[in-house]
């Protein structure tokens, strides 16, 4: 009513609700300088994955949201690993390997100009063998000249060559055509049971050696059952139901968990996208941390990669038996410091080893699983921001005083404010509501985000 009164165009807001469904994953494979970075940036619609002139880079993100005809679905840009002395071939084998495991379809990126060569070929082999769905892309075709370069690819055996110049965007719309055709329509969905009232969806994550599979053999004991299985489950072997706490719990990419990878350049990079991909399919991130040790860069790095995807997120501290009163304190210190910006996320201090507080880790992921699905009804949002904003009015600014008029909640999982002001909303008055609305209404365990939009 009041969003009438002020004019506003409630419709518009309804429209915002778009509440978490998983978006499928297209793995982009083929080896270093084919275009794959190229490519990645034609399909996102950005220069946002900086386009290296060395291999060797390690670029931070792996994984982007791209849109086409009205779909939404995640690209993995395979090209980040690092050529070291294991032998090009070897190398891009094992590690476009991983990347094909985590997605739901591959865009296989061959230099039609260059043709297919014996990496090509090894990289066919991988492919077929993963049984997953493939787009042959037929790369740096710029003019008319070379497309019998791209039908010459027709010998690879893997269908149709789509012809493509990913630095024009020549034929790129009938390639993306074809990469929706492939990919499923959303990963969990044709297992409509599994969504509505089924499984949730838990990430377990973590730097490597902070214990993920010590925990999973805990928790799992000996019940445990590789998801495909169950007939008619799902046909992604990677995932598993574990018992716990009396309920099934779909535990994602647990085969990325239990094979160790080795230790070789770009691992890490495949870790991230592993990461990136289970975050991705997941409802619930539990985030492990191996609490003996200083926390690293790469765990404040991995705590951020669930809270940019939106996920629910617990903090479980493991090899707790190993624990000092030194260390403790130590610990505490470094919570306060780098890991502010996830107070709201519920804590587990746990040992995988001995078994303790794992009886915990089911609440913790239930609390954070309520406080990301919360709806605050728009009566009692405006009543509480009403109060807010009488009580806490925005600084003066050039002689104005932004008000905020008016907030609805757009979204959950997780929870999405939009707040419709008569000003510029300082950035600092924004974490003043994000922090009020937390003490409020709860939102344990949830990242919470707040949009405003200024009224004309
Ligand atoms: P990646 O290693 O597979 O990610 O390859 P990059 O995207 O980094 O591209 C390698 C090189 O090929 C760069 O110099 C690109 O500018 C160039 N390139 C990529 N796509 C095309 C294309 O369609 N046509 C031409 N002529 N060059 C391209
Ligand atoms: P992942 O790489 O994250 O899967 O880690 P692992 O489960 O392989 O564990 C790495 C090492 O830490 C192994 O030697 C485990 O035995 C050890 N570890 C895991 N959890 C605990 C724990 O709770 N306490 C102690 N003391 N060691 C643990």
């Amino acid at each position: 009513q009041l969003a009438e009164e002020e004019g506003f165009d409630l419709d518009e807001v309804g429209s915002l609700d778009e509440d978490h469904v998983p978006m499928p994953v297209l793995a982009v494979v083929g080896r270093p300088n084919v275009g794959k970075s190229t490519l990645v940036n034609r399909i996102i619609g950005r220069r946002e994955a900086v386009v290296e002139d060395r291999p060797g880079v390690t670029r931070d993100r792996v994984s982007y949201d791209a849109t086409w005809n009205g779909r939404r679905f995640k690209v993995v840009d395979t090209g980040g690993w690092e050529i070291d002395a294991l032998g090009l071939d070897g190398l891009v084998a094992q590690q476009a390997e991983q990347g094909i495991e985590a997605a739901d379809a591959v865009l296989f990126v061959v230099d039609a100009v260059v043709g297919a060569t014996d990496t090509d070929d090894a990289l066919v082999k991988l492919i077929r063998r993963s049984g997953k769905p493939v787009v042959l892309c037929a790369n740096k075709v710029d003019g008319p000249s070379a497309e019998a370069d791209a039908a010459a690819l027709w010998n690879l055996g893997l269908g149709e060559p789509y012809p493509v110049s990913a630095l024009h965007g020549r034929g790129s719309g009938d390639m993306l055509d074809a990469v929706l055709e492939a990919l499923p329509e959303a990963p969990e969905q044709q297992f409509g049971t599994l969504t509505v009232g089924g499984p949730r969806r838990v990430a377990l994550i973590g730097r490597p050696n902070v214990g993920k599979s010590s925990l999973l053999n805990k928790v799992a004991g000996e019940d445990r059952v590789v998801v495909n299985e169950l007939a008619g489950t799902t046909r992604d072997p990677v995932d598993e139901m574990i018992t716990l706490g009396g309920k099934t719990w779909k535990f994602i990419d647990t085969a990325g968990i239990r094979r160790r990878v080795h230790q070789t350049a770009g691992a890490d990079f495949y870790a991230s996208l592993r990461t990136a991909a289970a975050l991705e399919k997941a409802e619930v991130a539990v985030v492990l941390v191996d609490a003996s040790e200083t926390l690293a860069e790469q765990d404040t790095r991995i705590i951020s990669m669930a809270v940019e995807a939106g996920r629910a997120v617990v903090i479980a501290y493991n090899k707790w038996d190993k624990m000092e009163d030194e260390r403790r304190y130590y610990l505490e210190r470094e919570i306060e410091q780098d890991l502010v910006q996830v107070q709201w996320a519920p804590r587990v201090n746990v040992s995988a080893r001995t078994g303790r507080h794992m009886e915990k880790l089911v609440p913790a992921i239930e609390a954070a699983l309520e406080g990301w699905e919360t709806r605050v009804p728009t009566a009692r949002l405006n009543a509480f921001l009403g109060e807010l904003v009488a009580a806490h009015p925005h600084p003066v600014r050039g002689g104005k005083q932004p008000r905020i008029l008016f907030g609805t909640q757009a979204g959950t999982k997780p929870p999405r404010f939009v707040l419709f002001a008569s000003g510029f909303i300082e950035a600092g008055y924004r974490r003043f509501i994000e922090r009020r609305l937390r003490e409020e209404f709860g939102f344990v365990g949830t990242p919470i985000s707040i949009s405003v939009r200024v009224r004309e």
